[in-house]
């Protein structure tokens, strides 16, 4: 998308109306000071921007927008900055960074809410509710620097959607700073309210194209007492997948996590991660970690995995298994998990994918999608790993050994098309749970309904006419 060009007097008298209301302290113009606001962790994008403000309250974020509104000029909301699909950074325009707003306003444990403001990190608000006996159960390994506003504009996944559901599952109510500057407060603590649209779920998931989340009102869930971690060893993923059904039908709701890592996605974190260990004796094909948690004291967690996975053993649809003895072997094994992304860095380039199908295809996916990828490019390793109970899997493809890092990174899109094509196919998802931003964008057109993408920039249109906020992210430009 072509950038807006802000004549240097425009952009003068902004800055000057923002260090006005915010302070100097908070309008950043030194190159030094909005480095870290104008790029992101996976080095694809290198953003540009007129300046940083940092409002701190509410009434200053509507000030800010209104204040561009007046400019015409453009502006990206931008929580812990840790998105993986480039929505935060900016292409010209202003960055308006909401770290300020980290007020936990309320807690209600007998409502089971939270009401936080947007630049509360995810942690903090996990911490808040933990001090009144309650879970907050968005949990991902960003959690120490992303924040709840950037959580809610992405509908963050992470490992507890099988049982609590994603971040837009979590709300009951928004505030949000619109376009035009006014102040919609939708704070409601209420679970019935049927009073006409609910306008919170245009702004979830919306990656700060419609407003700018400022709070939020959160759900609250009974603190587990227990939790019982199993990893388990299987011949392959559609035995990962015949487990899965068999323990959802046995252990219900209190099956809180079930994930999936391949044989080499182990691998790389047995070779790379300081202090990694298999945890089964022998290798296998694929391999299932697997939680069980309850909030009720007595409940036989243990007894009831022991039951499942034996009689899976008898079956001959899992090989072997261990059961974490104590909270710190049940840690370490959610560590393996959660160090395969960064034991895929160390081995090279990797090219990566974040694609859902139902869950029932899981399997059927990633067989389909690793001999189609194995073919394009003989030697090539499939590192998929994930949220195999939302149907979610990592996709990621590390580069043959040998090759020039640079070389095969040149084939991200042509990859990206192979396995996004496939999973489209099977009734999949291009984005299961990063969002679209700058990334995806252009690959909506190929796979995002034609009325569906109408629509969505009607919405577009109809709550930021003037295409000021977050532009150029996720809506491809029209034809
Ligand atoms: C190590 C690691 C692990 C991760 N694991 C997961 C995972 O398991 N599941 C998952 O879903 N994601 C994961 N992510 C991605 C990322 O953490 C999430 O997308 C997170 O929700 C982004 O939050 P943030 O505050 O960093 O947002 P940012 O990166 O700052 O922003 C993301 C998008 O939201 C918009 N935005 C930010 N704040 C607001 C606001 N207040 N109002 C409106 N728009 C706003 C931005 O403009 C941008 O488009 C991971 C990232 C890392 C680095």
């Amino acid at each position: 998308m072509a950038e807006r060009v802000i004549p240097e007097q425009v952009r003068q008298r902004l800055l000057t109306t923002l260090t006005r209301q915010l302070g100097d302290a908070h309008v950043l113009t030194a190159p030094a000071e909005m480095a870290p606001y104008l790029s992101e962790r996976r080095g694809l994008y290198q953003g540009q921007a007129l300046a940083v403000a940092r409002p701190g309250t509410t009434a200053e974020v509507a000030f800010v927008v209104e204040a561009c509104r007046e400019h015409g000029v453009p502006l990206v909301p931008q929580g812990g900055n840790t998105g993986l699909v480039g929505g935060a950074v900016p292409q010209g325009g202003l960055v308006v960074a909401l770290a300020r707003l980290n007020r936990i306003r309320q807690v209600d444990p007998v409502n089971f809410t939270i009401t936080v403001e947007a630049g509360c990190i995810l942690q903090a608000v996990q911490e808040a509710a933990d001090q009144v006996d309650r879970l907050f159960p968005l949990a991902l390994a960003a959690q120490g620097s992303c924040q709840i506003g950037g959580n809610l504009a992405t509908n963050a996944g992470g490992t507890n959607v099988l049982h609590y559901g994603n971040a837009r599952d979590l709300v009951l109510g928004l505030e949000v700073v619109l376009a035009d500057g006014r102040v919609w407060n939708g704070l409601s603590g209420l679970r019935k309210d049927n009073t006409g649209y609910d306008l919170k779920h245009l702004f979830l998931g919306s990656e700060g194209t419609l407003g700018i989340i400022t709070a939020a009102v959160l759900k609250l869930f009974p603190k587990p007492r227990q939790r019982q971690v199993a990893f388990v060893g299987c011949r392959g993923a559609h035995q990962v997948l015949e487990l899965f059904a068999r323990l959802r039908a046995a252990a219900g709701d209190v099956l809180t996590g079930f994930e999936y890592m391949s044989a080499f996605s182990l691998e790389l974190v047995a070779r790379h991660i300081p202090g990694a260990r298999r945890p089964l004796a022998g290798e296998h094909g694929a391999y299932a970690l697997i939680e069980l948690s309850s909030p009720d004291p007595a409940a036989d967690l243990g007894g009831r995995l022991e039951a499942v996975l034996g009689r899976a053993l008898e079956d001959g649809v899992i090989v072997d298994a261990t059961l974490a003895a104590s909270e710190a072997q049940g840690q370490a094994l959610w560590r393996l998990r959660e160090s395969v992304p960064e034991a895929q860095t160390r081995e090279g380039g990797s090219i990566k994918h974040d694609v859902s199908v139902p869950v029932s295809r899981v399997a059927e996916f990633i067989e389909r999608a690793s001999a189609a990828c194995e073919q394009a490019l003989p030697g090539i390793r499939v590192c998929a790993f994930g949220h195999v109970g939302d149907g979610n899997i990592h996709f990621n493809l590390t580069q043959p050994t040998g090759m020039e890092k640079q070389a095969f990174l040149r084939q991200w899109g042509a990859f990206n098309r192979l396995v996004h094509d496939i999973a489209v196919a099977m009734g999949g998802s291009i984005s299961a749970e990063h969002g679209i931003g700058l990334l995806k964008r252009e690959e909506l057109r190929r796979y995002k309904d034609p009325v569906a993408l109408d629509l969505m920039r009607t919405l577009k249109q109809a709550l930021d006419p003037q295409g000021l906020l977050n532009p150029g992210k996720v809506l491809p430009p029209a034809d």
